[in-house]
């Protein structure tokens, strides 16, 4: 069998770059696992770059206006009127992407592992047959634990955490997401408490297992009252090279993830779109160089990160302090874009008031951020 490409994983964003290329060149998928979705995944997507990716809204479950922010002892709101973040079923996101990728004529071949390299071609398993695939690119769209990566020997440096996600039956308000800061509870991440629908929210972290239970206690959410619950993890750094002669990796294969709230579908859709035009051109060298903005976005995202490890809680609530306060409030209600903290921070970072009183929080790296 020879194909144009070979995209290996089937989550959100092998599918989509599937969907992207399918119709316009040969295109075949494999996919592990017998059925899409199913992965730990809060399903949070910016509602503005879910038209411009243009996903499927079947997958839409509930909108978000806003959210509101928790420390261990102040609370503020940022919100709009209009849906801001939409909350996704993970597996009609995929299966739809595969859908539409198959419609436009991709081979799909699922409950098939990919096996590694043999003589340029992949080797393939499905239950106890193996066999071997040739194609022009193969792409790694294989998720964290990526053996593509390393097949071609991409190295990183990042920072690895376990997460958890559950489904759990409380109160909850429907168009509002819940952060909680509280690094007494949690020193590695923040909590989320995402609501599905009145009655039900998701809600994790990324750390220990125990701070996720010790947060469900302080926030009156009981561990007999959930209806799912999930581990994955994720990568904060770099995973690089992208590219290696005709394979080049995308989505979480290359932790195209924003450090910031550990977001990936978006980062990597918009790589895959990237890698789908370099793919058409012929010349893969084209494709990291066009995800610069991504990459500025995750650099952005790891200095926010390391003042967010550097801090303890009075460094949070002093945060919270700013953050809360109405000057703060007003330019983040204008300016916050959920896929772009990097314009919000440079909107903060005009107002003269705000500035300094942020820079004497973490004066160096609030200047590097700057
Ligand atoms: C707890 C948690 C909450 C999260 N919440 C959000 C959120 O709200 N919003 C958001 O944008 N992101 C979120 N993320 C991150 C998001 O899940 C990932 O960024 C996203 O899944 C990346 O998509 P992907 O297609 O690159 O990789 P994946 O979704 O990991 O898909 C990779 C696919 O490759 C397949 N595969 C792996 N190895 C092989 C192989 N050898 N052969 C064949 N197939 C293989 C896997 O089975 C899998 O289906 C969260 C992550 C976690 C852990």
């Amino acid at each position: 069998m020879r194909y144009d490409v070979l995209i290996i994983g089937g989550g959100p964003v092998g599918n989509y770059l599937a969907s992207l290329l399918a119709g316009k060149l040969d295109i075949a998928l494999v996919e592990r696992k017998q059925s899409f979705g199913g992965k730990a995944c809060t399903g949070i997507i910016g509602a503005e770059s879910y038209e411009r990716l243009d996903f499927p809204k079947k997958a839409v479950v509930n909108s978000l206006r806003g959210a509101v922010f928790h420390s261990s002892i102040q609370s503020f709101e940022i919100g709009r009127k209009s849906p801001q973040a939409y909350v996704v079923d993970r597996k009609v996101l995929e299966r739809e992407l595969a859908k539409r990728a198959i419609k436009r004529g991709a081979h799909y071949f699922v409950g098939t592992s990919f096996m590694g390299f043999k003589n340029g071609k992949a080797r393939l398993q499905h239950l106890k047959e193996t066999f071997e695939v040739e194609a022009r690119y193969y792409v790694g769209a294989d998720g964290i634990p990526s053996a593509v990566a390393r097949e071609i020997g991409a190295k990183s440096n990042a920072e690895f955490l376990k997460g958890y996600e559950l489904e759990v039956i409380g109160e909850f308000r429907k168009d509002f997401t819940e952060v909680w800061v509280n690094k007494e509870v949690n020193p590695d991440f923040f909590f989320w408490v995402t609501p599905v629908e009145e009655d039900l929210a998701r809600v994790g972290t990324f750390g220990e297992l125990s701070s996720l239970e010790r947060f469900l206690r302080i926030r009156n959410l009981k561990p007999t009252s959930m209806v799912e619950f999930k581990a994955g993890s994720v990568g904060f750094g770099w995973r690089m090279p992208w590219v290696r002669n005709n394979v080049a990796l995308v989505g979480d294969a290359a932790l195209q993830i924003k450090p910031t709230t550990a977001g990936g579908i978006v980062f990597g859709s918009i790589c895959a779109h990237n890698l789908a035009r370099a793919i058409l051109n012929y010349n893969l060298e084209l494709y990291p160089k066009s995800c610069a903005e991504v990459m500025k976005q995750v650099s952005f995202g790891l200095k926010v990160r390391k003042i967010f490890k550097g801090l303890n809680q009075d460094g949070i609530e002093k945060i919270f302090q700013i953050l809360g306060s109405d000057d703060a409030i007003e330019v983040i209600e204008e300016y916050a874009d959920f896929d772009n903290h990097l314009r919000t921070f440079k909107a903060l970072a005009k107002k003269p008031r705000l500035l300094t009183r942020l820079l004497m929080i973490s004066p160096s790296l609030i200047r590097a951020l700057i």
